[in-house]
């Protein structure tokens, strides 16, 4: 399908995979998606098997990313990592902000867009997160959440930065459950996000950033998700841990 932005699918491998594992997931994909030009593909190992996966993705369309990352560029910070080096082992990407570090890290806003402008200042992409929860949505105030979040973690970016960052819509409610937004839900919110990004910044940037929908995507609902105007690829949990799963959403969505 022709799509306005190159669609951009990323896999969030979470707390799972040893190096073994990784390096099988990851040669598989290899093998599978040689031949893929219409897709950006981003896997999101552990740090512990990035250098390793970056190796074995050498040469080949796979781009690495990693899922966090701090906002500091070194020194007295017991257990974090910097971006020189995620660097290291040519990361691309890092995640930040997923709904699971702003739950059980109580990670904020404001850490957020600190950490955004650090991935920046190395010339790494930041993939935002944000999304609702089941109550905020069913009390409507849905668009509150999600539009105090794009301000309150693209705060500081410049417009060409922001032009780089990538968004990602993840419903609280959709991730690991299995239950997935609605095409039109994800459609509406997407919409929304880029209407909110024009006003933050102006409209060509929000023509250009890239906004992932994440929460139980799937083989069978990748088409239909992105062959919406504005989505622009996703972010994909539980079935990134597989080749078959993985390689399927990225030849189901082009
Ligand atoms: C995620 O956590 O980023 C995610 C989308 O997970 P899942 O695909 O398993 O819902």
């Amino acid at each position: 399908m022709q799509k306005e932005r190159k669609l951009l699918i990323a896999g969030n491998w979470k707390m799972n995979k040893t190096v073994a594992e990784g390096l099988d997931l990851v040669n598989g994909l290899r093998r599978e998606l040689s031949g893929v030009k219409e897709v950006d593909i981003v896997v999101c190992p552990p740090f512990t098997a990035l250098s390793e996966v970056s190796k074995a993705i050498l040469d080949s369309n796979i781009r690495l990313g990693a899922q966090n990352m701090s906002e500091q560029t070194g020194g007295a910070y017991t257990g974090e990592i910097a971006a020189a080096m995620l660097k290291e082992f040519s990361v691309r990407f890092v995640i930040l902000g997923h709904s699971e570090r702003r739950q059980y890290q109580k990670e904020s806003d404001a850490l957020i867009a600190a950490k955004a402008l650090a991935t920046h200042a190395a010339s790494l992409k930041p993939i935002i997160c944000v999304g609702e929860t089941l109550a905020e949505r069913e009390s409507g105030v849905m668009e509150k959440i999600i539009g105090g979040q794009l301000k309150g973690s693209t705060a500081g970016l410049s417009k060409t930065q922001m032009e780089e960052t990538v968004i990602a819509y993840e419903p609280v409610w959709a991730i690991g459950t299995g239950k997935t937004a609605s095409t039109q839900q994800a459609q509406d919110v997407h919409a929304f996000i880029r209407r909110t990004l024009a006003h933050l910044f102006d409209d060509a940037v929000a023509k250009r950033v890239r906004i992932q929908y994440g929460g139980s995507v799937k083989p069978a609902n990748a088409r239909e998700l992105m062959s919406q105007p504005d989505v622009d690829g996703a972010l994909v949990g539980g079935a990134a841990l597989e080749v078959r799963s993985f390689t399927d959403i990225i030849k189901n969505s082009i």
